[in-house]
């Protein structure tokens, strides 16, 4: 299996190459597929996977695919919730270096983060936000994110994030995206109120354990 033939497009093929991976992995060959088919998914995944590459490869080329000519100010087209600073900034390099080609912009907020330094990340409006729950619902109560135009909505280690205590702040700003969305929700677990939120969140969802 290559990652030609997972159906992802030059400029991907082209980071990919440049990071080395020669071969995907085995959650990514079982994801990729469906995510570039528009379908909502739920992983069971444990970091070290290469689960990072399964979600953001394929969202890249859908944004890439229908990029509207302008962003409005704070307008978001994919948001990436993760429950640590560690994890989201590790999300948004990866974000960042799979989209060189495709020319995505990619922002990331997470606490500490000075409130000028993140209102300025998401001004001109991104591609690709990755941020922790509580930092962005700052934003959103200063109204400097945009969420209603939002097409790709992804939950990763969402059993983390209820563990440190952030299901009320994902809850408030779930609320505020569109239904017609594609969400992508990854758990390394499964217990009973993480399946509970898989439920809600998403529609006919595609399974990938590894
Ligand atoms: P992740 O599970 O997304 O945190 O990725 C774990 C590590 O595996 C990261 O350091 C990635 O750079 C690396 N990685 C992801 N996919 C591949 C691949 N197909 N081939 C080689 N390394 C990979």
């Amino acid at each position: 299996m290559t990652f030609e033939q997972l159906g992802l497009s030059k400029p991907l093929l082209a980071a990919l190459a440049a990071k080395n991976y020669t071969t995907p992995s085995p959650i990514q060959a079982q994801a990729i597929p469906y995510v570039l088919e528009g379908r909502d998914l739920l992983g069971i995944a444990q970091t070290g996977t290469g689960k990072t590459a399964a979600f953001m490869t394929p969202s890249l080329q859908r944004l890439a695919a229908n990029r509207p000519a302008m962003l409005k100010p704070g307008q978001i087209r994919m948001l990436v919730l993760a429950p640590t600073r560690e994890l989201a900034s590790q999300i948004a390099a990866s974000a960042e270096a799979y989209g060189t080609g495709l020319k995505t912009t990619v922002g990331v907020i997470f606490g500490g983060v000075a409130n000028a330094k993140s209102l300025r990340t998401v001004s001109r409006g991104l591609d690709v936000l990755v941020a922790t729950p509580g930092r962005l619902l700052d934003l959103v109560d200063q109204r400097a994110v945009n969420l209603s135009m939002l097409e790709i909505l992804v939950l990763d280690e969402a059993d983390q994030m209820l563990d440190l205590g952030f299901i009320h702040a994902l809850k408030r700003i779930v609320k505020l995206i569109p239904a017609k969305r594609q969400t992508l929700f990854f758990s390394a677990t499964m217990p009973k109120a993480i399946k509970g939120l898989a439920d809600e969140y998403l529609k006919n969802p595609a399974e990938v354990a590894v």
